[in-house]
């Protein structure tokens, strides 16, 4: 079984993910996580962002494989040669690349097979920006998260991270390959003035009668 979980940056996706995660049992898959591995491993080799060539070529030579990683919930990361760069992944700098590595076709479509893969591991609650749209279309069970841009740029102030969410929000909405934008049937959710629990809650609750 799969849960969807898209929107944008900020909107609640990664604490909603983890306690929908933790609720049901199921496995936690961060996406942009795993885009966050790819840039910061193309930062790492130098890759210039904005050469899309240079990109795919490092994707492409990436030597990586999908690691349960244990905890409450446990999750399914990307490792970069048996490393996980865990912290390393929530810089300003790594965020902007990531959102650039994104924009490149070959990129996608290679995250779209190793995201598909993570089904191996059993029942996932995965959270990104193409999950209904893309990555598990089939699924019933997709939702998608949304706040005014004030809150959320008030909460990534609040978590002490610099992110530049308006740029990002642009190129993830623009690009030609698998844009941000809600799936078919996706239950949408403000999350302006909602408590992340009551959230869960929701989420849970839908899933649990089936509806
Ligand atoms: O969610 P997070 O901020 O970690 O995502 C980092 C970047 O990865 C996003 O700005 C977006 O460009 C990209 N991403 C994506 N598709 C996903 C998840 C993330 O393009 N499913």
């Amino acid at each position: 079984m799969i849960i969807a979980i898209d929107g944008p940056g900020a909107s609640g996706k990664s604490t909603v993910a983890r306690g929908v995660a933790r609720a049901l049992g199921f496995l936690y898959v961060d996406t942009g996580g795993m885009y966050r591995t790819l840039a910061w491993h193309c930062l790492q080799l130098g890759v210039e962002m904005g050469n899309s060539k240079a990109v795919a070529a490092a994707c492409r030579r990436w030597k990586t494989r999908l690691h349960r990683l244990e905890g409450d919930p446990a999750e399914v990361v990307l490792l970069v040669e048996g490393f996980y760069p865990g912290d390393a992944l929530r810089t300003r700098e790594v965020a902007k690349a990531a959102s650039d590595v994104a924009v490149v076709a070959s990129v996608r479509l290679w995250m779209k097979r190793r995201q598909r893969e993570c089904a191996e591991f059993g029942n996932l609650v995965v959270e990104g920006r193409d999950i209904g749209t893309n990555v598990f279309p089939e699924t019933d069970w997709k939702f998608w998260l949304d706040a005014d841009a004030s809150e959320r740029n008030r909460r990534r102030s609040a978590q002490g991270v610099e992110d530049n969410l308006a740029y990002r929000d642009r190129q993830d909405s623009q690009r030609r390959a698998t844009p941000l934008m809600a799936g078919l049937g996706a239950v949408r959710i403000d999350t302006t003035a909602m408590p992340a629990a009551k959230v869960v809650e929701r989420i849970v609750g839908s899933v649990r009668v089936g509806t």
